[in-house]
């Protein structure tokens, strides 16, 4: 049954939400038989029967094939184990949550040298139709997940959400919990799902050990964050597209340059460890697995969401040329580097190739760091700032901030803009995170330039915990932004949540929604701004 009808049938919003997450994870929740259960669990972590104590995901949608994840981890803190070299783990996907009416079924195996992560590409599937899946290995059977695959022909509406930036020290899952019983389609997550931080006992709630640098560490990091019953069943509700940003690795690094300091076989070893956990732990179709290797682990790829949304999904971390600058703020030519590069030479001709080639209604860009120009500066004497946003007040033009994001890169933003513009590329939506607070822009090739017109559209989604700007910055923001950046339509510094994409042929609305209090893992979501851009004309207007 397509899911639509499945959530038409039942009787209104609140049947929806007591029918998913099906019970499964509220029986899980509180109650588990790992060992890591004894002592010292962190504030919201209760895992999910062992051995499938990750919970399970699917991923990647195509219009035939999903990915469904799942990891054995019988103790998810301490490296997973004790399991054999190799488990034998069997699938069964089908058209109802009873499981009745089976669709595929196979087996598959789970390693060691894995981490007992399993991806099983289920292809065969009919487009645009809801599915039910689950696991078993070892005498036990996993929670059911739901998945989605991808539309194909004619698609008259589409509704995502976008998520970022979830570091489990800063708060509660609240967000999670309410966008697992939101309607979508998918869930696109742009990065930060780890973060590498020690573990900090005056936080919300603390990580376990110091900064995550081996492969252990980070599948400790991994099982760790999935120990929060409200993210396993996001993953368990919908089908799930995944990059990611810096902290899968460490704060801002760039290509092989860990932060602040030279490429070194320490670090490419670090890089690798980082990148074999993320996969581990995501649905995510990669030819090359999970021992794609040190050198390159291409994750960037397209998906085809029948004739209305042909999105690209970005990789700005592992190509990217070293920031300029040192890192600092301020403005300085080596943000200008024509040589400098964001997507590395390959990624960026083949999205430019699926820009220029694409005859979808829209063509989304699915990425890391904001693309917008943003600089601050100018800001008139009477505004007190917080102490952290002081080195801004700055007279004249202002000065860019974050050379990180795509100011630092101003020559390859250039390009990719110019390439729009040149060969008149409409209804293109750039879907960023990173920055922990939301934004709407219009993308310009010449930000300066009051008379060049927009030609795109940015929207960043705030994080789902992480901090933002300091309490007390959104007066200074929403008055400085507009200032030097009138391109900007939209800054919100302070809050927290998701990101719904509902879209059609004729106008693309996003919603930004956020939660009340993030250190209560059960607060409620509200809409905060919802923002709309019609097909031809690139310039967001509020609607909400
Ligand atoms: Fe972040
Ligand atoms: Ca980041």
């Amino acid at each position: 049954m397509d899911r639509r009808r499945f959530l038409q049938t039942s009787a209104g919003g609140a049947a929806v939400a007591a029918l998913w997450p099906f019970g499964m994870s509220r029986a899980a929740s509180g109650t588990t038989d790992t060992p890591d259960s004894v002592a010292g669990i962190p504030l919201g972590v209760a895992f999910d029967p062992a051995p499938f104590s990750l919970g399970v995901a699917s991923g990647d949608p195509l219009a035939d094939a999903v990915i469904l994840w799942t990891r054995l981890a019988p103790s998810p803190l301490a490296g997973g184990g004790p399991l054999p070299e190799t488990v034998e783990v069997s699938w069964t996907i089908a058209l109802d949550p009873d499981l009745n009416i089976v669709v595929r079924q196979g087996t598959t195996t789970a390693a060691v040298r894995s981490a007992h992560s399993v991806h099983v590409d289920v292809d065969g599937l009919e487009p645009a139709t809801t599915y039910y899946y689950r696991f078993s290995a070892l005498g036990a059977t996993s929670r059911l997940g739901r998945a989605r695959t991808a539309p194909i022909g004619s698609v008259d509406h589409l509704r995502f959400a976008f998520v970022s930036c979830q570091d489990f020290q800063a708060g509660s899952y609240a967000a999670y919990r309410a966008l697992a019983g939101e309607d979508l389609d998918f869930v696109l997550h742009l990065g930060d799902y780890i973060y590498e931080y020690p573990a900090d006992p005056g936080a919300y709630r603390s990580h376990i050990g110091g900064e995550t640098t081996t492969l252990d560490d980070y599948r400790n990091r991994y099982a760790l964050y999935k120990g929060d019953p409200a993210l396993r069943d996001a993953h368990a509700a919908f089908t799930w597209i995944c990059t990611w940003d810096d902290h899968e690795v460490v704060d801002n690094y760039a290509g092989t340059n860990p932060p602040g300091a030279p490429p070194s076989p320490e670090f490419e070893a670090r890089r690798a460890n980082g990148y074999q956990a993320w996969y581990e732990h995501l649905p995510v179709r990669l030819p090359g697995g999970a021992q794609a290797g040190a050198g390159s682990f291409p994750i960037h790829r397209r998906f085809q969401l029948g004739d209305l949304l042909d999105l690209s999904v970005l990789d700005t971390r592992q190509y990217r040329s070293d920031q300029p600058c040192g890192d600092n703020t301020g403005n300085c030519a080596g943000s200008l580097d024509p040589n400098a590069t964001m997507l590395g030479a390959d990624q960026e001709a083949w999205l430019l190739d699926n820009l220029s080639t694409s005859t979808a209604a829209w063509r989304g860009v699915a990425q890391q760091v904001m693309m917008a120009q943003l600089k601050l500066g100018g800001l008139p004497d009477r505004f007190r700032l917080p102490e952290a946003l002081g080195r801004l007040r700055q007279a004249g033009e202002g000065v860019t901030v974050n050379h990180d994001q795509w100011d630092g890169y101003a020559a390859p933003r250039r390009r990719l803009l110019s390439h729009l513009a040149d060969n008149a590329i409409p209804d293109v939506v750039v879907l960023t995170g990173d920055i922990h607070s939301h934004w709407v822009a219009d993308l310009k090739v010449d930000f300066d330039g009051r008379r060049s017109p927009p030609i795109a559209t940015e929207f960043v989604g705030s994080s789902i915990t992480s901090t933002g700007f300091p309490k007390g910055s959104n007066l200074a923001l929403k008055t400085i932004v507009p200032h030097t950046n009138p391109h900007i339509r939209f800054v919100e510094g302070e809050r927290h949540g998701y990101a719904i994409a509902d879209v059609t042929p004729e106008r693309w609305e996003t919603t930004f929604r956020t939660v009340g209090d993030i250190t209560n893992p059960t607060s409620p979501v509200v809409d905060l701004a919802a923002f709309q851009v019609m097909r031809g004309r690139p310039r967001a207007i509020r609607v909400r």
